[in-house]
């Protein structure tokens, strides 16, 4: 039996170790080639090694020594830095997982499409900052691209079999976040720590707060439009606390086909891996009679502002996904660094977006790569000139 060569970028993160905990349940199965990490060396190491891959890559230069060091007579090769991420993407597999967090994983998410191989997307931001580019490359390359995102990887699921046409609505569920039951006025003292705790998924600490402000569902809207091409009117979101039932799709003869399943992101990326097939996944099974009960409703834009931003952002197409997501990401390490409270977040990447609407900068017919990294750099430093100034006049 050939085996199948697999890359994991992001391979230390939430969704990277539950990927290696599947592919380690069959290593005869597979050939690892490429492991990424960031500055969990140690980690990245042991992976590595136990899993015989032929790469492992820090994104960090400066940790290059220390991962060597770890390495060392494993035969596994080290490598560091940004360029070095890019060329692993480079390295031929036949499916790839995306799960770097942030825009750091566009740029191997492209270059790991040139293989034409399988790309397993759960980096969001990839989508929501450069869709069409990447959907374009996946033609171009006759690359298969995969959605990892457990809601998407839902509607995916109910969709098989089915026309585009005949779908009338898709609604993303959402938890509402750790905040979701405060008071309106208390949210803007929620610390990180506070906003960084999830009722339901246990995730990487940037989705965690980003699902507290519901940021993660409006990059999720975003990215529904992008991934399954759907105008913004049809795609919804609803509350659902029990995270139980990931996605909807209404059809067009009234029915309503959901996705059930625990609250484990194994599910969809074991979906992802063994796609087009159904695998046996060690994931709890749905007991309906303890489970008892399912409650919807609707989100409050008050208490959600980014949902708004994503309507806009799907309306206005161009570079306002690139903007918006780096504004995004921004407003986050500002309120990690305690230099902008939780519900500063929301307003700040609105004004990045007014600001560089009104200048005429997130407008193209076409996007490419320079086009979409440069605005990213752009969003970045306004919202911190932003930050900035409202300190000083604080
Ligand atoms: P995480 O923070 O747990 O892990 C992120 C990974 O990216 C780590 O391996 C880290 O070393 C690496 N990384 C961080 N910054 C980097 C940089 N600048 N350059 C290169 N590598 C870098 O994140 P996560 O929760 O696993 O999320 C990963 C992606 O999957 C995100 O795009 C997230 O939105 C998406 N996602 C996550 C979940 C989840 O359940 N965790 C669910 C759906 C989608
Ligand atoms: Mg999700």
């Amino acid at each position: 039996m050939t085996r199948r060569r697999v890359s994991v970028f992001g391979a230390t993160g939430s969704i990277g170790q539950n990927t290696l905990d599947l592919i380690g349940r069959d290593p005869e199965a597979y050939e690892v080639v490429v492991l990424t990490g960031g500055a969990n060396i140690a980690c990245l190491a042991e992976d590595a090694r136990r899993l015989g891959a032929a790469l492992a890559v820090t994104a960090y230069e400066e940790r290059l020594p220390e991962l060597r060091a770890a390495l060392a007579g494993s035969g596994v090769e080290a490598a560091a830095g940004q360029g070095a991420l890019e060329e692993a993407a480079d390295r031929p597999a036949d499916w790839v997982m995306s799960a770097i967090v942030g825009a750091a994983g566009l740029v191997p998410g492209l270059r790991a499409l040139h293989h034409g191989g399988t790309l397993a997307l759960a980096n969001k931001e990839s989508l929501v900052c450069a869709g069409p580019l990447l959907m374009a490359e996946a033609r171009r390359h006759g690359a298969t691209v995969l959605p990892v995102d457990s809601e998407h990887s839902a509607v995916f699921q109910a969709l098989v079999g089915e026309r585009m046409e005949a779908v009338e609505q898709v609604v993303i569920t959402g938890s509402g976040g750790g905040l979701r039951d405060w008071p309106l006025e208390h949210l803007a003292s929620a610390s990180p720590e506070q906003a960084g705790t999830h009722p339901n998924w246990d995730m990487g600490q940037r989705i965690t707060i980003d699902s507290a402000t519901m940021f993660n569902k409006a990059m999720e809207l975003i990215e529904t439009k992008e991934f399954f091409g759907l105008p913004p009117e049809k795609i919804a979101t609803v509350i659902h606390p029990q995270s139980l039932v990931h996605a909807l799709v209404q059809f067009n003869d009234g029915a309503l086909m959901a996705h059930l399943g625990a609250p484990d992101m194994r599910h969809a990326i074991g979906y992802a891996l063994h796609w087009p097939e159904r695998r046996h996944l060690p994931v709890e099974r749905l007991d309906l009679a303890r489970v008892a009960c399912l409650d919807f409703h609707a989100p409050d834009p008050a208490r959600y502002p980014a949902l708004a931003l994503a309507t806009r952002v799907m309306e206005e197409g161009g570079l306002t996904g690139a903007a918006f997501n780096a504004a995004k990401e921004a407003a986050l390490d500002l309120f990690l660094d305690r230099a902008l409270p939780f519900t500063g977040m929301a307003p700040l990447v609105e004004t990045v977006l007014d600001r560089m609407a009104a200048d005429g900068r997130l407008e193209a017919d076409t996007l490419d790569l320079d086009m979409v990294l440069h605005t990213d750099r752009a969003a970045r430093a306004i919202a911190c000139e932003l930050a900035r100034a409202d300190v000083r006049t604080a």
